[in-house]
């Protein structure tokens, strides 16, 4: 049996932060439809060490399906564990979109960023740009072809779905809705959705 500690709605385009506990279960929930979650986290007594998703890729040798992420070296620990996970599909490169994505890649100015949504979600505990990291990408679906050339694909997740990890130590957490609105990052209708988090506790 588990209970619900903390729910929080993160609004299309949006972002929030939260903490988690050593042993608490981060669940995010794919609200009204495919929606990706671009996820930041530190470690909640020492920013310094922070999820390191390229690591993760690594040490998990994928980079869509896996059962552990780490922290970043030299600490290089267990963070969270993941505990179900009915879709499977979810990106650990590191890579978040930014301002520069929409301006160099397609053209556009000033478009709603996963950057800069991480860094506004993190500033009331003191952390800026700087701080935010590689992230990893609740649902995202990529691949590559031959020649390495990344394919964006819609989520594999539908709407009610979601993904459980079992944070391993107390752990701040900040999340994106990504904003992409440009490929189908979000699914095929390219339209941000929020997301929902939801903590629990083991009873
Ligand atoms: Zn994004």
């Amino acid at each position: 049996m588990r209970r619900l500690v903390n729910e929080l709605m993160v609004p299309a385009r949006g972002g929030c932060a939260f903490e988690i506990k050593k042993g608490q279960i981060l669940r995010v929930v794919e609200i009204e439809g495919p929606q990706v979650g671009d996820f930041n986290a530190f470690n909640l007594h020492n920013f310094r060490e922070r999820l390191d998703a390229p690591l993760s890729a690594a040490l998990n040798s994928s980079f869509r399906h896996f059962t552990r992420l780490y922290t970043n070296e030299p600490r290089g620990r267990l963070m969270f564990t993941v505990v179900d996970d009915p879709t499977k599909v979810h990106y650990l490169s590191g890579g978040h979109c930014t301002i520069l994505h929409y301006e160099l890649i397609h053209g556009i100015k000033d478009h709603h960023n996963c950057y800069d949504i991480l860094a506004k979600a993190v500033t009331p505990y003191g952390l800026t740009h700087y701080d935010v990291h590689g992230v990893f990408n609740f649902f995202m679906n990529v691949s590559y072809d031959a020649n390495g050339r990344m394919i964006i694909r819609p989520p594999v997740a539908k709407k009610g779905d979601y993904m459980d990890v079992r944070a391993e130590m107390d752990v701040l957490g900040a999340i994106a809705a990504c904003p992409g609105d440009i490929n189908p990052t979000n699914g095929e209708d390219r339209v941000p959705k929020p997301l929902k988090i939801e903590i629990y506790e083991k009873e």
